[in-house]
């Protein structure tokens, strides 16, 4: 009898056409700069939203659990599931933004916080800790002015009245907010109003003799540029993984450091190889239409990561690799599967050889701000566009 698979001995096991690697020692050394802005009884809590901002949700939270971080906060229900796999128990998770209703008992009965702004949500999670005889654990999100998420104001006396009735099953971990643009000096006024109005309303909930337990505001920008902001917890994401929130905060952060040397370091290397090089004859088009002309003979390398791999489109004929420790030019279109470099410059490269697209190779660097810049885009997306099925490890 044909068994087929008898055929196949054990799993398949084939190779990506890129990969990842995490490095733990800087990492390790984010999390230690971020520490020095915090006094010591303020909690970090490290933000893996956005599949941890493309680097990795399960990696991530390894490497969290590795540096003595217990807080995490994610996104979505979904998001807290992965982490909570990871952790068992042995981290804080808290869900910042969706969770479904019924989704509440699952993440009441893991003790899994999660921020509330709104009266259905409230009520469910009061209802759902009453059928579980235990307490759901709250941010309680106010509205300051980015208006997003969070409770208005006109909406607090009956919030205040419910938080009351339903102390039982209720845990008030927190007040909470967002800024609307603290990496933007320009902001200042609209993140001054903010506070203030935060201020003002935790007084209210402490004159209600509901005194949560924590406050918490800040975001990486935030912490670097209005101390006041930190409290007792911070929610840091853009810094753990050695990115600025943008070029201002990074010019204005470094102009007081007497030595001006930048504290953070990426993590991330995403690396590919060569997939096949070719000669081109002068007067020919490279790729797809008439973008890129062969102005002499020419030498390139295909290279299997397109924009389908998290390679934006928009870096056709601008963006760089490493290749042998020399950066090479993107020639003609970003295809979906691949793209093409220049290598005319560079000697016996060949099929097979590393290359770089995210981080170092020699003494060459690619970071995602200058990929980011060339394309115009935030490192915020261009990280978390990288798919998340490319492999990831984590090295020294
Ligand atoms: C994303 C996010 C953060 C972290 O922002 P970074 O700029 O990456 O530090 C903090 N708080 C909330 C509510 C967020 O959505």
């Amino acid at each position: 009898m044909l068994n087929t698979m008898s055929m196949i001995p054990h799993t398949p096991s084939v190779r990506h056409t890129s990969s990842i690697e995490l490095s733990r020692t800087a990492f390790q050394s984010n999390v230690a700069f971020v520490r020095t802005l915090l006094e010591p009884d303020v909690q970090l809590s490290a933000v893996l939203k956005g599949n941890a901002y493309g680097h990795g949700l399960e990696h991530m939270t390894q490497l969290c659990l590795e540096a003595g971080i217990t807080h995490i906060s994610v996104f979505s229900a979904h998001e807290a599931l992965r982490v909570w796999q990871k952790t068992k128990g042995e981290a804080t998770i808290l869900i910042m933004g969706l969770i479904e209703n019924e989704d509440l008992p699952w993440a009441i009965s893991q003790d899994i916080e999660f921020f509330v702004f709104e009266t259905d949500r409230l009520q469910a999670a009061i209802a759902a800790a009453r059928s579980l005889g235990k307490p759901a654990r709250i941010h309680l999100e106010v509205e300051t002015g980015m208006n997003r998420t969070g409770f208005d104001r006109d909406e607090l006396p009956a919030i205040l009245e419910l938080l009351k009735q339903h102390t039982p099953h209720l845990r008030l971990m927190s007040l909470c907010t967002h800024f609307a643009g603290a990496e933007e000096m320009a902001n200042s006024p609209r993140i001054g109003q903010q506070l203030e109005q935060y201020n003002a309303l935790y007084e209210e909930f402490c004159g209600a003799g509901l005194r949560p337990a924590m406050r918490h505001t800040a975001c990486s920008a935030a912490s670097l540029n209005y101390p006041e902001t930190r409290m007792e917890l911070v929610r840091i994401g853009i810094m753990l993984y050695g990115f600025w929130p943008n070029l201002e905060t990074r010019t204005l952060f470094l102009e007081k450091q007497p030595q001006q040397q930048d504290p953070l370091r990426r993590l991330i290397r995403w690396r590919s190889k060569v997939m096949s090089v070719k000669a081109v004859q002068e007067g020919e088009y490279i790729g797809y239409g008439t973008s890129c002309l062969a102005q002499t003979d020419m030498r390139i390398a295909t290279v299997p990561v397109g924009y389908a791999y998290g390679f934006a489109r928009s870096l056709s004929n601008v963006g760089r690799v490493l290749i042998q420790g020399q950066p090479a030019a993107v020639v003609g279109v970003v295809n979906m599967n691949l793209l093409m470099v220049d290598i005319s410059a560079l000697s016996g490269v060949q099929k097979g050889d590393e290359v770089v697209l995210i981080g170092r190779q020699g003494e060459e660097e690619i970071s995602v701000a200058s990929f980011s810049e060339m394309s115009h885009q935030l490192n915020y997306e261009m990280l978390t566009r990288l798919p998340g099925d490319i492999p990831r490890s984590i090295v020294d």
